[in-house]
């Protein structure tokens, strides 16, 4: 019997079925914006559901040019745009998978000066002020969603989603922190419903009864004059009386100053929030965020707190999730970390989505690991990220691999990510790894220094050099004290730390670890109550927007993080992971220091001249201890040996990861390049 039975069980929705409870969520990658991409988006959609997923959800479109996202952004108003769909319902279609349209109108969260909403009011994440709908206005935009969906319909999709949450038009209309108006579209929760409520109507009036009509709920808003519990059950039963067929979640506006889908978040941390709907409605309900692999799925369909899962970003981390699952191969998933690095952040940078861990996503049709004729010998040295990668796209399109690694373990730096609080996901790779190395056969060698004598015994046709960066050490007198300790063997060898500590270098590792440093026991990030607490999050909703005071858990030490810029401390971080990370610091009182001079290190501890405002002023930091996070130079000495004899070889020598480029030391682009690498390898 397969491991997730309730996972696997169809839904009868009366007119149509899915195959399983697995749902694809929406996903904007940037491919729905212009036709002419429209062939890597069916590539993409294809493989989603021809790796199980019983329905897909579609990134947004906008029913309207007022409801654009991003000015040009994607639309379905017109006859011409339906054939570009048709090559996206076509491809899902030959896989027994059901596809919706997401129907999106951005509303005040438009990021273009055409941006409309109920008031007038300006959304704190977006520099243009919307104008007000007049009431025929939000009645002609009415008709447009239920055009949207005549015309999805016609392109062959199976029905709808309407995005109802993350602070967009319709949750804009429902609230009054957005909604002040005094017509029959404002004022009491009736009115300010109505519009979710006709935008239902319309869809069902022009796309008939046989098309699945999702509706993506805000279940809770996290935002101050949000939706109370009884507003949010009330808006529930009125849709399923209105003939939504199933309820998706949707938690957190877009504003919201709480996390809600980032790595830190913990698994499935909001489920009770959508079990709270489940029991007001007949129809089915879907559970989603941070849900990335099926035993968590399987506990929440076997709790009876909902009846579908919806995940988005695990379907690009692997295509293939739900045949896994059901195959008894859940160790292959190549499971979804939540870092946001290369699909949200290239959302919000209006780049083209794609995954950290599976740099095929969306560009299914540009980088393809084909199948090989004439297998070479590779030998990979290093197993970080890069190595990993490089190793086993080699041997899955069919080459023999060789990967030695000079410790014990694989993983490189993933190991030291893993160590930090609220990043255990980052097992979940080195598990995955360990699993494609034992599926493809990878000859593994641990503990094993490579070396020209290895290379000529192996006698590979390629060389790959992985091995990777050291922490750099900066030339600051005193810097071989017995305080100083490096990032990598802090987190490695975890040396006791005392009460008081400088942390050099304020890039994503001094952040890192100044999280680390400043949290004790337990990680939040592995327990849902301690976490809901420690963020202020009331998933009952018994206030409205469902927000409590926060209980905050004080370091137990004293952080300085330090840097040399002048700039503000994090500037650099990623856009939808950074601001998590300076409102996590800023919880635990570090204590930030920019314009810093290191002058010396001595019992005392450190000394810095503090220049601001081109004043300076000379300090002792009485620290017991100094952790450099001050960046990375790469190892690469053998790959300069390798070169110097290349000519005499007999094989071709390669460099990836930080081994090739320590300044820009990221595992996106690691894995990216070692990926095209392995897949370019004849
Ligand atoms: P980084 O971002 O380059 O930061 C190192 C910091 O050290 C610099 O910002 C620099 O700041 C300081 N520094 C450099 N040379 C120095 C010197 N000689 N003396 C004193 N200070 C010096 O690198 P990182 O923090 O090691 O992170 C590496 C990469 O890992 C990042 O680029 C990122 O891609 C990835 N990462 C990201 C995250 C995240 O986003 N949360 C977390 C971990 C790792 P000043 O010159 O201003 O002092
Ligand atoms: Fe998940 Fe990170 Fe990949 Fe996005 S980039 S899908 S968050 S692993």
């Amino acid at each position: 019997m397969n491991s997730y039975p309730h996972l696997f069980e169809p839904l009868d929705l009366g007119f149509t079925q899915l195959k399983n409870r697995v749902i694809m969520g929406s996903m904007h990658t940037g491919l729905e914006d212009r036709p002419w991409h429209f062939s890597k988006l069916a590539a993409y959609f294809e493989e989603r559901a021809k790796g199980g997923a019983a329905l897909l959800i579609t990134g947004g479109f906008s029913p309207n040019r007022a409801g654009d996202l991003l000015p040009f952004g994607s639309k379905l108003m017109s006859q011409w745009q339906v054939p570009f769909h048709r090559k996206v319902t076509d491809a899902v279609h030959k896989h027994d998978s059901k596809i919706v349209l997401q129907i999106l109108h951005a509303g005040r969260y438009g990021y273009t000066p055409l941006n409309v909403a109920p008031s007038a009011i300006q959304s704190p994440i977006t520099p243009f002020k919307p104008k007000e709908l007049s009431a025929s206005q939000i009645e002609s935009t009415i008709r447009q969603y239920g055009r949207t969906a005549k015309l999805a319909k016609k392109a062959g999709y199976d029905g709808v989603e309407i995005m109802g949450s993350e602070g967009y038009l319709i949750t804009q209309m429902l609230n009054e922190r957005t909604n002040r108006r005094t017509d029959e579209w404002g004022g009491s929760y009736e009115n300010r419903m109505r519009f979710a409520l006709e935008v239902v109507r319309s869809i069902r009036e022009q796309a008939g009864d046989d098309f699945i009509v999702v509706f993506r709920l805000s279940m809770l808003d996290l935002v101050e004059g949000g939706s109370s519990a009884e507003e949010i059950a009330t808006l529930a039963r009125a849709l399923q009386q209105q003939g939504v067929n199933i309820l998706n979640t949707g938690i957190g506006w877009h504003e919201a100053r709480v996390p809600t889908i980032v790595t830190s978040v913990p698994r499935a941390a909001f489920v009770e929030a959508t079990a709270r709907v489940k029991a007001c409605v007949d129809i089915p309900v879907v559970a989603s965020n941070r849900i990335n692999m099926p035993d968590v799925a399987e506990d929440i369909l076997a709790s009876g707190k909902a009846d579908l899962i919806a995940m988005a970003r695990p379907f690009l981390a692997d295509p293939e999730w739900v045949n896994k699952a059901q195959e008894g191969r859940a160790d292959e998933i190549n499971t979804c970390i939540a870092c946001n690095q290369a699909c949200l952040d290239h959302t919000f940078e209006n780049k083209r989505a794609s995954c950290l861990v599976n740099p095929r996503a969306c560009h299914e049709l540009e980088l393809q690991y084909t199948p090989v004729t004439d297998a070479q010998h590779v030998m990979v040295i290093g197993a970080g990220p890069a190595g990993l990668a490089c190793a086993v796209v080699a041997a899955q399109r069919g080459h023999k691999v060789t990967l030695v690694e000079s410790r014990d373990h694989i993983g490189g730096q993933f190991n030291l990510a893993a160590q930090i609080p609220g990043k255990e996901e980052f097992h979940e790779t080195i598990r995955y790894f360990n699993a494609m190395i034992r599926k493809h056969n990878i000859d593994l060698k641990l503990s094993t220094l490579a070396d020209e004598a290895l290379i000529n015994e192996l006698k590979p046709d390629h060389v790959v050099v992985s091995t990777g960066v050291k922490p750099r050490i900066p030339a600051i007198p005193g810097i071989e004290h017995e305080k100083v300790i490096s990032y990598q063997r802090l987190l490695s060898e975890k040396p006791p730390v005392g009460q008081r500590v400088a942390v050099l270098g304020a890039g994503g590792i001094g952040f890192d670890v100044s999280e680390y440093l400043t949290h004790e026991g337990k990680s939040t990030s592995l327990d849902a109550s301690a976490w809901q607490k420690e963020w202020g999050v009331d998933v009952n909703s018994t206030t409205a927007g469902g927000l409590a005071v926060p209980e905050l858990h004080p370091s137990p030490r004293e952080v300085w993080l330090l840097q040399r810029k002048t700039s503000r401390h994090g500037k650099g971080l990623n856009k939808t992971t950074g601001w998590v990370h300076r409102a996590v610091l800023k919880m635990k009182n570090v204590q930030m220091l920019g314009g810093v001079e290191y002058l010396g290190i001595d019992d005392q501890g450190l000394h810095i001249r503090v220049t601001r405002d081109d004043i300076s002023e000379e300090r002792t930091l009485d620290v017991d201890n100094i952790i450099l996070c001050t960046g990375q130079e790469s190892v690469s000495e053998l790959y300069q040996q390798l070169e110097s004899v290349a000519e005499t070889s007999n094989f071709d020598v390669h460099l990836v990861g930080g081994a090739e480029f320590a300044g820009e030391l990221d595992a996106k682009r690691a894995i990216r390049l070692a990926s095209e690498l392995a897949a370019s390898l004849n």
